[in-house]
């Protein structure tokens, strides 16, 4: 599943092709994917320039000239390919029609956006773009982590008094939005934390201390153009998959990462989530 630095990748990799462009044609060619697509969504975007590309959370929205924004999800396996792009480094030549290609966007600067989902968990909608943060499913996120609203005072207020593990804490979307399971597993590393633990015990300090991670374990992740796991495709087209090198992610039985430590890294099962660490240096 895409987590934010992949979701932040694709629409990297879509704003040059989208950004100032107008939709001259919107092919949808099915009802829905998890959930049905708005009335008439085709109509509605044809003839939209894309004004701007922006994220919130896991959710890409590009905000149209004629008021209402799309919301993109990719859901456990959407891909967005980019082909035709005149802007980009290398030009992919359009692809002939797959299978699964749901949704495809006809730019008129010669791009052509495709939105391929064998497994149909994406979305998409439209909303009126002055009243977007209060879509359902934006409404219910917390503060972005890499934007100033997530400060220690944040965490450690969110945190404090909670029962449950730091872990399942750490994915809460209304705490912090957009941070999913390999990200809490590396942040817990780097602050020698167990998933374990009750995150009202956890000492303020440490608590305030896991910000500055999160945001340098995300920001790491963005810079190295975001990591793939599963059938995940480089929005500007690329077929390669490239897998991130992550501490304890992935990495069970495998010696631990910490300089001195000679734990091995352990995978346990919370909340019907694998989460990796190491016993002998997160506490
Ligand atoms: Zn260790």
């Amino acid at each position: 599943m895409p987590e934010l630095p992949e979701v932040e990748t694709v629409r990297r990799g879509l704003a040059p092709a989208m950004e100032g462009a107008v939709i001259t044609r919107a092919e949808v060619n099915r009802p829905d994917l998890r959930w049905p697509f708005p009335e008439r969504m085709a109509e509605r975007l044809t003839g939209q320039r894309v004004e701007r590309l922006r994220r919130r959370s896991k959710y890409i929205l590009a905000d149209l000239s004629g008021g209402e924004t799309l919301l993109i999800h990719l859901g456990m396996s959407g891909r967005m390919t980019v082909s035709g792009d005149p802007l980009g480094q290398f030009v992919h030549t359009h692809p002939a029609a797959q299978k699964h290609d749901h949704v495809v966007l006809h730019m008129d600067n010669g791009a052509r956006i495709t939105f391929n989902d064998p497994r149909r968990f994406g979305a998409m909608d439209l909303m009126t773009t002055a009243t977007a943060e209060s879509h359902k499913l934006l409404a219910v996120l917390g503060p972005e982590p890499l934007g100033n609203d997530f400060h220690e005072a944040h965490l450690i207020a969110a945190l404090k008094g909670r029962n449950t593990p730091v872990k399942s804490a750490l994915l809460d979307q209304g705490i912090v939005a957009g941070l999913g399971n390999i990200y809490v597993c590396e942040t817990l590393f780097r602050a020698g934390v167990s998933p374990r633990r009750k995150a009202g015990q956890i000492a303020a300090a440490r608590v305030g201390a896991m910000v500055p991670i999160i945001r340098q374990v995300l920001g790491e992740a963005i810079e190295a153009g975001g990591s793939s796991l599963r059938d995940f495709r480089q929005a500007d087209g690329e077929l390669g998959y490239f897998q991130h090198s992550f501490d304890v992610y992935g990495r069970e039985g495998e010696p631990c990462k910490r300089a001195g430590c000679i734990g091995t890294v352990q995978r346990i099962t919370q909340s019907g989530r694998s989460s990796f660490y190491c016993a002998q240096c997160q506490r």
